[in-house]
């Protein structure tokens, strides 16, 4: 929608064509945080920036795989990219200015607002239909408390100001009282949906068509060059001209199972994604029809995943990092420092199964206190809130297991009870000055960005120490692959031999991440996928050939039904 929005004002005709009944794809799950190094916002919340600092940081950071000038590219553009959509559509950023670079202590990292977080929405302002007709997350938090991502920093770092957010939210929630009447959702939108539903709505202000239920099918070439695609809507097969080119946007694959076990090096399954179910490849294939390069297929955007009763999946990621917490493998051996970044932990769980094999499932192993204070997600709320016999199902399931010692625990896991005794122990003295001597938990900004305030010295860190204690598995998830279609710094979708196939830009999880092998920080993966959009848009609208130049775009060989699109 990014593209569509910018080759709409650089004065093409665009069509966004989607395979769901619904649109937002994964990003409309997400955090729809942006990490945009350098951006115009950064002055607000006071920290300044420079594309150097940007770039000695992200050299440092990322993959050697990842060409130089392609972060150089990505570092000038992001920011143009944000002020661009500030002023030609209704998205809307705020700088998350506590929300540190995950390695926010290398050279050039910072302590906040290169991640950006989107401005809230409403339904009302999106329309009934427009409203209707988004992604809806598997769990339904949003219906009463919709939370920016910098609120539930707030929330989670339990400080006075923890009280204030969530007071604010609640009374904002029933002040809404014609909604609470009627019995409807929050209104308000947040996170992945404040950002799609603000581009979706844009589109319609544009008159840019977006058609649901229109999978692309195959790309369209015509001497040498990606002239549309094939796709099917209604029923039928349809020939899409595009003049000036085609940009695939389609996601990665998530949920390819051949593919995960052809690319992945370690075990992994669609069954451990939170990406959504749209994410099978569609477009990276028929890029590699046309002789587009893959690359970085082994990759992806790791989380820990926790896999709910009825196979619903969600990422764990604030959860992990509480204190009164750790996460063990069957030998009872912690493996990673819990808070460190997510596909750093999944890494870690992988490097550690690799080494003792018996780290997937990991347990996340949790005591009395730490039940009644934190939610599991947005599986279970904290005890104090919901006690046990509330989530019976959940207990009944076997998804989260209880026991009145560690040792009973361990058993009913599978859990070595002697290892596992020995590390809570271990942890309990180190929870006591504060330092993790074995993984250095609590150590870092971005360790303590979802803590516990009130527990000193370290507020990650506190042994397990209350009865009864809890376990719950956890698999080497991921929130999308990374690994697709070698791109240039335009965009522009590169075939085996590296040189652009003329017509074909590629984006997000469809194409090989400008961040490699790496996650520097939060919005890492929406931000490059907006900001090559955005560019190729621009590629696009200055390289397509002239409207009268008949041999491209020809739209009347194929297809039973015919429509055009610049
Ligand atoms: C819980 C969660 C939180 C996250 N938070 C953040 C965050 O805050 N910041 C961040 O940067 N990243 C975050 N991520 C990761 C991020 O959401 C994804 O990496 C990103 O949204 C992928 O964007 P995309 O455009 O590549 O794919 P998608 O957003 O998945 O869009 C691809 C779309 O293409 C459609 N499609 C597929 N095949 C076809 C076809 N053949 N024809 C037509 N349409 C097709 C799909 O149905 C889908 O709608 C999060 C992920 C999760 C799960």
């Amino acid at each position: 929608m990014t593209g569509a929005v910018t080759a709409h004002e650089s004065g093409l005709d665009t069509l966004v064509i989607e395979k769901a009944d619904c649109y937002g794809g994964t990003t409309a799950l997400s955090g729809g945080v942006i990490w945009v190094p350098n951006n115009h916002r950064m002055s607000s919340a006071a920290i300044n920036d420079s594309d150097e600092e940007a770039f000695t940081y992200l050299d440092a950071v990322v993959s050697e795989d990842v060409p130089r000038d392609k972060l150089r590219a990505y570092i000038n553009q992001g920011p143009q990219m944000l002020e661009f959509l500030e002023k030609h559509s209704l998205v809307q950023y705020d700088p998350a200015p506590e929300y540190p670079d995950y390695y926010s202590e290398k050279a050039g990292g910072k302590l906040g607002a290169r991640s950006l977080d989107p401005k809230p929405y409403t339904q009302r302002q999106l329309g009934s239909v427009l409203s209707a007709q988004m992604r809806m997350p598997d769990y339904d938090y949003h219906k009463n408390f919709s939370m920016t991502a910098d609120e539930a920093h707030q929330v989670f770092s339990f400080t006075w100001r923890s009280h204030v957010v969530i007071f604010k939210r609640l009374f904002s929630f029933w002040l809404d009282v014609r909604s609470r009447l009627k019995r409807l959702p929050d209104n308000r939108l947040t996170l992945g949906r404040a950002l799609v539903g603000r581009l979706r709505k844009s589109l319609e202000q544009k008159d840019i068509l977006l058609w649901l239920n229109c999978p692309a099918q195959e790309l369209v070439v015509e001497n040498g060059r990606i002239v549309g695609v094939v796709a099917e809507k209604d029923g039928k097969s349809i020939r899409i001209g595009a003049r000036a080119g085609v940009l695939l946007a389609t996601g990665g694959f998530s949920n390819n199972d051949e593919w995960r076990s052809k690319y992945h090096k370690g075990e992994s399954s669609s069954d451990w994604t939170a990406a959504n179910e749209g994410d099978t490849g569609d477009g990276i294939r028929m890029a590699s029809q046309m002789n587009a390069k893959l690359g970085m297929m082994d990759y992806a955007w790791w989380t820990p995943t926790m896999r709910l009763p009825d196979g619903k999946v969600e990422a764990f990621i604030v959860g992990k990092t509480m204190p009164g917490s750790m996460v063990v493998n069957k030998r009872g051996e912690r493996f990673c420092n819990e808070a460190e970044p997510y596909e750093d932990f999944v890494k870690s769980q992988y490097a550690d199964h690799e080494k003792t094999g018996c780290s997937i499932p990991a347990y996340f192993v949790f005591d009395g206190r730490y039940r009644k204070e934190y939610p599991l997600g947005i599986a279970l709320g904290p005890g104090k809130f919901v006690p046990d016999t509330a989530a019976k199902d959940l207990f009944d399931s076997g998804w989260i297991r209880k026991a009145d010692t560690l040792e009973a625990l361990a058993e009913a896991c599978g859990i070595d009870p002697k290892g596992l005794c020995e590390t809570a122990s271990k942890l309990e003295e180190f929870g006591k000055d504060g330092v993790d001597a074995d993984f250095g938990k609590g150590s870092t900004p971005i360790d303590v960005y979802y803590s516990d305030h009130r527990i000193k010295p370290n507020p990650c860190l506190w042994g397990l120490v209350k009865p009864p204690f809890y376990a719950i598995e956890l698999w080497p998830g991921d929130l999308g692959t990374k690994g697709g279609v070698m791109t240039d710094e335009y965009g522009r979708a590169l075939d085996v031999a590296g040189q652009p196939i003329e017509g074909l830009y590629v984006t997000g999880n469809s194409s090989a991440s400008v961040m490699g092998n790496s996650y520097p920080g939060a919005g890492a993966t929406i931000g490059p996928a907006m900001t090559f959009s955005y560019v190729a848009a621009l590629h696009a609208s200055q390289a397509a050939p002239a409207a009268s130049d008949s041999s491209v775009g020809d739209t009347t060989e194929s297809g039973e039904e015919i429509a055009n699109a610049s």
